[in-house]
């Protein structure tokens, strides 16, 4: 008989690690019908994933957490490279900013990862009922057939298995260590089995097995991490190097005479490996170290890898410098291949993000965050589809844009793991060594990798850029056969196509108070017009902006074309703007036509929608025109997708090439 349906859904999430979270943080702000399960009954307390990059802390910021982290966590500003010198003794032989200057406002820092996923919660909890349902796993997936532009379908039927606590409960979840009991990440490390389909076994023959629930969703997104069941079910494959390399973690406050303990270092001794060194938040420091490299399935006795035995590795490449602890946080070991998922969606109904689609070792710090940048790149496109703003084609770019990240995310930390893996070289002539100049020069250039600035999505119907679906390598066909626009990049050298936008201070023309632009750039599910309106008091300009207003002001205007009728007309495109004349001369009301700052009827003048590059009285002149190569007569306008990343850029007169960029993939709404 058919199984009665129990409950439909927008989007159902498997796995609330980052990945799984912030894909629901975007559904929260964007109001969309979710549900998130988790298999743990337990949150992470502590350990496992900590480094943040500052593209990272943009996105925090984006959704208004990032100062939060920003107090708790430890700054990393310098990196010390530390290698044997000619008679063997270990001594510093470099320091290099952790972050590049000025890339962004933020810089690198750390807070381990169960601080992270709380912020994730809170949240939640403050912008929408959705909350995470653990002790629940999926027990079938099964995707029907539907069209990808009907709406209305919930083509993927999941059941959902419900544990009992202590089913949930990971057994091994503390272990022993000298000082007592710790934490131990090793419950959800890949050196332990994974323990899905046992789980899923025991609770369909206890007792007291829990209930199943079927859900219909019309999205499903698999977070499930590096042993992904959503993954399995798709029949997709992992697809990468042979070889695994085992890493010991421990989190202690450190009891040392080594020099640079409060430094990020990278440390190679002369024939007994490498540590790197992360200070942490609350005294605490991290370590990492190389413990043995296997063939795939090689069978490490993981029982042999305890706290003592990391400890111990450590002490031996930092001599005749000694490290000890009294208190020992966490501690974990973990095994990675660089591997990519053959497949990040199926129909562009079930998505893969995170873990599930890329393994990699954790030495640039890159695992959770460019996890969760893969559902910072689907959850807005999922949102405005389900919300009736874009095509169902725009999901599409999901795959083309985030795999290829992957690709380069685990080329760089290939190239990078030999680096810090191998033996320093003796001198010139050693060429099994690894020269300590090679290493230094791959960490600077690293470094904007690593620092996640650095991401540049390829031409697709949300990219106006040269170029086609071929160039991007996997054969997705994101760039449909209408006639595409491209954007006119030679307008500006800095804010570049595919890129995200960087970020200079600007003032708010009405009430002079300075803001660096990126704050503006809320993740709310809005697209956005930046309107560089350059010097709007030369009689040429003003004209040019009144004929622009009068343009967006038209109804049929792309803008009201896309808004619905009902809706505020910043509701799916915001229009921002920044000038160049003296902010003294200019009045608001006067010198810019409505569209600008709309007026709404029981609000009044919008009066956060202006800006000017002009001097403030505290915080100095951003430059705002100069560091983003804007024209400052003339200027430019500027599209950004709502995850702050360019679109198109064109003149002030290209309304007609916007709007046919827009329509491209938005939905007329009346
Ligand atoms: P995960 O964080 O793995 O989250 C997956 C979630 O899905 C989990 O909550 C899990 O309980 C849940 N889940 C799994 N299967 C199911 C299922 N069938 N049904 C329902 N829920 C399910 N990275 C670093 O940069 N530095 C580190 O030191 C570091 N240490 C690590 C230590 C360990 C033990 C592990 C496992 C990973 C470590 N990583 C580290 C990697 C980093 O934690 C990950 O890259 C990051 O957490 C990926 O996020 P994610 O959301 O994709 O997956």
């Amino acid at each position: 008989a058919p199984q009665p349906v129990d409950s439909l859904v927008d989007v159902l999430i498997v796995g609330a690690g980052p990945a799984g979270l912030m894909a629901a943080t975007w559904m929260s702000r964007c109001g969309i019908k979710t549900r998130i399960v988790d298999k743990r009954s337990t949150k992470i307390f502590t350990g496992q994933a900590d480094g943040l990059q500052c593209r990272t802390l943009e996105i925090f910021d984006s959704f208004g957490f990032a100062d939060k982290v920003w107090r708790d966590s430890n700054h990393m500003l310098e990196i010390c490279l530390w290698n044997p010198d000619e008679n063997g003794k270990l001594r510093r032989s470099d320091r290099i900013p952790d972050t590049i200057p000025g890339i962004s406002r933020f810089q690198q820092v750390v807070l381990h990862q169960g601080r992270i996923e709380r912020f994730f919660l809170d949240s939640l909890k403050e912008h929408s009922d959705i909350s995470v349902e653990r002790g629940v796993l999926p027990e079938t997936l099964e995707i029907e057939d539907a069209s990808p532009k009907d709406r209305e379908a919930y083509p993927v039927k999941v059941t959902l298995r419900y544990l009992s606590e202590e089913e949930a409960t990971p057994a091994t979840a503390h272990s022993t260590t000298k000082n007592g009991t710790v934490q131990s990440g090793l419950f959800r490390s890949n050196l332990t089995a994974d323990d899905t389909e046992e789980l899923l076994k025991a609770a369909r023959t206890s007792p007291r097995s829990g209930s199943t629930e079927v859900v219909r969703a019309k999205y499903v997104i698999g977070c499930d991490g590096a042993h992904s069941w959503v993954r399995r079910q798709l029949g997709f494959n992992m697809e990468g190097e042979q070889t695994d390399y085992i890493w010991g973690v421990l989190d202690i406050i450190p009891i040392t005479d080594f020099p640079d303990i409060r430094m990020r270092c990278a440390i190679h001794s002369e024939s007994s490996g490498s540590v790197m060194v992360i200070p942490r938040e609350e005294k605490l420091v991290r370590l990492y170290i190389q413990l043995t490299t296997t063939e795939k399935g090689g069978g490490q006795d993981r029982s042999k890898i305890t706290p003592d035995m990391i400890l111990k590795s450590a002490q031996k490449i930092m001599a005749p410098y000694k490290i000890d602890y009294e208190h020992c946080s966490w501690w974990t070991a973990y095994q990675i291949g660089q591997r990519v998922g053959s497949n990040f969606s199926k129909n562009e109904r079930v998505f893969l993000a995170g873990d599930a689609v890329h393994t990699h070792s954790p030495k640039a710090g890159q695992g959770m965050n460019v996890s969760m940048q893969d559902t910072y790149n689907l959850g807005w496109k999922i949102a405005n589809v389900v919300n009736g703003i874009a095509d169902p084609a725009i999901l599409k770019t999901y795959q083309s844009e985030r795999r290829r990240i992957a690709q380069d995310l685990i080329a760089f930390d290939h190239r990078f793991s030999r680096l810090f893996s191998g033996r320093p070289a003796k001198d010139v002539m050693d060429e099994a060594g690894i020269s300590m100049k090679e290493f230094k020069e791959a960490f600077e250039k690293g470094n904007r990798f690593a620092s996640g600035t650095a991401v540049d999505y390829g031409s697709s119907v949300i990219v106006a850029k040269p170029g086609d679906a071929a160039s991007q390598g996997d054969g997705t066909d994101v760039a449909t056969t209408h006639d595409r626009v491209i954007g006119k990049q030679s307008l500006s050298s800095v804010i570049q196509l595919g890129m995200r936008m960087p970020s200079f201070k600007v003032l708010n023309q009405a009430d002079a108070r300075p803001w660096h632009f990126q704050e503006l750039l809320k993740s709310d599910g809005r697209w956005r017009l930046v309107v560089f309106a350059g010097a709007v008091k030369q009689p040429e300009q003003a004209a040019r902006i009144k004929i622009l207003g009068a343009a967006l002001s038209d109804p049929k205007s792309f803008i009201h074309r896309f808004t619905p009728a009902d809706a505020p007309i910043d509701s799916v495109i915001e229009v921002l703007t920044i000038h160049s004349s003296p902010r003294w001369d200019v009045e608001l009301l006067e010198d810019f036509p409505d569209i600008f700052h709309p007026f709404k009827k029981d609000l009044g003048w919008d009066y956060w929608k202006v800006y000017v590059d002009d001097n403030s009285y505290h915080e100095g002149h951003g430059q705002a025109y100069k560091n983003y190569d804007v024209d400052p007569v003339r200027g430019c306008m500027v599209v950004l997708r709502p995850d702050q990343y360019v679109s198109w850029i064109g003149e002030l007169e290209d309304v007609g090439d916007m709007d046919k960029f827009f329509s491209g993939f938005m939905q007329e709404r009346c």
